[in-house]
């Protein structure tokens, strides 16, 4: 869909462009109202004098980063101590000026961008503000036009699509156990020692990383181990063993071949089948399908 790069402001700038540290607490849309790419709008901003500076800008390929995002921007025109430009993470759409076909596609990335940020932190969609919220400005113009309210609709339906399952197959619903090797949490922390050993369940995934119940912390899934792994799932009289013989193979979320790829399995590993459906097998742990083609999988 798009590619996530940076492009970071010199620290010697930070004075100009981004002076304070900041805690964010929305997400600020805005929109470039010139036809300038992501990666143009970004080092310009990041290379003029100017007290405009923002923390990402998005076009119809890119998301650029020009600011961290624990520094404040000044984006909302509503001074050194405005809720706006102390408070919120900027995002600025490109293309703008002109629209068309590629600022369709630049929004929708923002949007898909703008929810990963949300689902990132835990926010609802109530974090997510137009510059136009802090002060007098008609921004993001172009997304004011269309309607602000089906960006907002788009957003919301990236959110919905939640992943729920992590790189190597952890699930949301899993019962997990923290490793006593585990040493610090996603996020950077120490993990307490209380929660090595501790028996946890995975209420939301991102990539390689797991959010646990009761802690509500992101842990690297290496991290941490399954318990009662197989209970769940049921091996029925028709179940098969099967061997990878490719090098790698993917998994599937659904028994369909366009379905999302949601893992890997590698060659020499052995997995149950516990369904066939359309060519592919269920495998028993429930993290999804595989193809049963022969050319990839033997029968055992
Ligand atoms: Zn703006």
């Amino acid at each position: 869909m798009y590619i996530v790069k940076q492009n970071l402001v010199s620290k010697e700038n930070y004075a100009i462009k981004c002076p304070y540290e900041m805690t964010a607490e929305w997400i600020v849309v805005h929109n470039t109202a010139n036809d300038a790419s992501a990666q143009n709008e970004v080092a310009y901003m990041i290379n003029n004098k100017n007290q405009v500076s923002f923390h990402y800008a998005i076009d119809n390929q890119e998301v650029v980063q020009g600011l961290p995002i624990d520094r404040n921007a000044w984006a909302c025109g509503d001074g050194a101590n405005g809720n706006g430009n102390r408070k919120g993470i900027q995002v600025e759409i490109c293309y703008s000026k002109s629209g068309g076909g590629r600022f369709d596609q630049a929004e929708k990335n923002a949007a898909h961008f703008i929810a990963n940020l949300l689902r990132e932190r835990g926010w609802g969609i109530e974090k997510v503000k137009k510059h136009q919220d802090f002060s007098n400005k008609y921004c993001p113009h172009r997304t004011l036009d269309k309607g602000w309210n089906g960006f907002i609709q788009t957003i919301k339906s990236y959110l919905n699509d939640v992943p729920t399952i992590s790189s190597q197959g952890f699930k949301v619903g899993d019962q997990v156990k923290v490793k006593a090797t585990a040493t610090t949490y996603a996020t950077g922390q120490t993990i307490a020692s209380f929660v090595k050993g501790s028996i946890y369940e995975v209420i939301r995934v991102n990539g390689s990383q797991l959010l646990l119940s009761k802690i509500i912390s992101w842990v690297k899934e290496g991290d941490v181990e399954k318990v009662n792994e197989g209970s769940t799932a049921i091996t029925t009289e028709s179940s098969f063993l099967v061997e990878i013989i490719c090098d790698e193979l993917n998994i599937r979320q659904k028994a369909d071949f366009n379905s999302k790829v949601v893992g890997t399995v590698k060659r020499g590993e052995v997995y149950t089948i516990i369904n066939e459906e359309n060519g592919l097998g269920k495998l028993k742990s429930g993290v999804g399908y595989i193809s049963l083609n022969t050319k990839y999988v033997k029968r055992k």
